[in-house]
């Protein structure tokens, strides 16, 4: 058993942390203000092969693997939590399916220039009656010609504002069920597609969620990404590695909580001495310190799984649901240890306890990732 990260890793968090700290940091005040994620950042992402990083070389990737891939997002959303959801929407929503289930056309259309960020994608997968229960989706793709015609209304669609591809789930067979479910490819401009409101959010304001509408979309029959009834499974199997790294990002916001707690815990002087040094506080501390490690490893262990080729649908789904709900714990007490500062807009605080509420939502709830794990269980 060997707890070190390689050298490589090593270098490779300094490098994304520079880039964190140099070129995301000075932004997230900007970015807070904004509700829409710089397109110009995930292009020099891009440039610099963040993008890339799972992805092989002759993709324009960097050949990394997931280890290295949850250290970036790790760093990143230490600093935003914005800027490290919009880089994995296009990292594990956007190239993974079309690395895992396209066919090479399909690759040199979508997968390099997402890679390079030259491409932004958006998943459009979610309906206003179809969450968890993304098999019972309404949207519909008739088959028309040689291609198919889109109809349906999808929301909560990150990214939605700056997208140029849209991967959507649509009904290809009503009668099949989860097996009659396609994913396309639409490309914005196409008639048919409009990317209507930004919806906005309790917190990642430096983020847009947008409402997306198809009325009569006609897409080619290229842009169908995997068979026509696979795309429910293929959606199943390309999420496993985006829990890990969502798990990731969690542990990231976590870190960059504790770390404002911490110092701050032993400058301010109450009572004649630093809060710190009061019981009370130094439990919170404490704890906030276990579960930051805890969740760190399991993180590390779903993604050395996943880096083996190992079954990790239990350890993705123990690592996104664990790190989710201390992430929220750690952002509470974060802010409690800053008291009324803590409630002020003027300090982060605030920021990563709004943050740090989407962990138990997206990617799978903290109900559904204990409904996977249950059925992991055999039960
Ligand atoms: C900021 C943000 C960004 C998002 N980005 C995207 C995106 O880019 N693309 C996209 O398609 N979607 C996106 N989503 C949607 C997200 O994936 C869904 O919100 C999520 O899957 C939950 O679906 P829902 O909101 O409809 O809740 P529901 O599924 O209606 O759930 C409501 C409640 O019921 C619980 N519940 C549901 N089923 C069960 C069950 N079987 N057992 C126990 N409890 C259950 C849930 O856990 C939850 O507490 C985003 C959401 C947010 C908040």
């Amino acid at each position: 058993m060997d707890f070190e990260f390689s050298e490589e890793q090593k270098l490779f968090r300094r490098t994304a942390s520079q880039f964190a700290g140099k070129e995301i940091a000075p932004l997230v005040d900007e970015l807070e203000d904004r509700e829409e994620f710089p397109s110009r950042l995930l292009k020099r992402m891009g440039d610099l092969g963040f993008l890339g990083i799972p992805y092989p070389e002759r993709y324009g990737g960097s050949g990394g693997d997931v280890v290295t891939l949850c250290i970036f997002l790790e760093e990143l959303a230490s600093v935003s939590t914005a800027a490290a959801i919009a880089a994995v929407v296009q990292i594990n929503g956007v190239a993974a399916p079309v690395f895992l289930f396209g066919t090479e056309d399909q690759k040199e259309k979508y997968l390099v220039p997402s890679i390079r960020g030259e491409k932004i994608g958006s998943i459009a997968i979610t309906e206003p009656d179809a969450g968890s229960d993304t098999a019972s989706i309404r949207t519909l793709a008739k088959r028309e010609d040689n291609g198919y015609v889109i109809t349906g209304t999808k929301i909560f669609c990150t990214n939605g504002g700056i997208a140029d591809l849209f991967f959507v789930t649509a009904v290809t067979d009503r009668s099949k069920g989860s097996k009659g479910i396609g994913i396309f490819v639409a490309e914005r401009g196409t008639q048919g597609l409009t990317v209507g409101r930004n919806i906005k959010k309790l917190g990642l304001h430096g983020l847009g969620t947008y409402e997306v509408i198809f009325e009569g979309c006609r897409v080619e029959q290229g842009s169908l990404l995997g068979d026509e009834g696979r795309g429910f499974y293929n959606l199943m199997r390309s999420v496993e590695r985006n829990r890990i790294g969502v798990a990731a990002m969690a542990v990231g916001l976590a870190r960059a909580a504790f770390g404002d707690a911490l110092p701050y815990a032993k400058e301010r002087v109450q009572f004649g001495r630093p809060i710190g040094k009061f019981q009370g506080i130094q439990f919170m501390l404490a704890d906030m310190a276990m579960e930051i490690e805890l969740a760190t490893l399991m993180v590390y262990k779903a993604a050395w799984m996943d880096d083996r080729g190992l079954p990790c649908n239990k350890e993705a789904s123990i690592a996104k649901l664990y790190a989710s709900e201390m992430v929220n714990r750690v952002a509470y007490k974060a802010l409690q240890i800053y008291g009324g500062y803590g409630y002020m807009m003027e300090y982060p605080l605030q920021r990563y306890f709004r943050d740090a509420r989407v962990f138990e939502i997206f990617e799978g709830t903290s109900e559904i990732q204990r409904v996977i794990i249950g059925k992991e269980l055999g039960l």
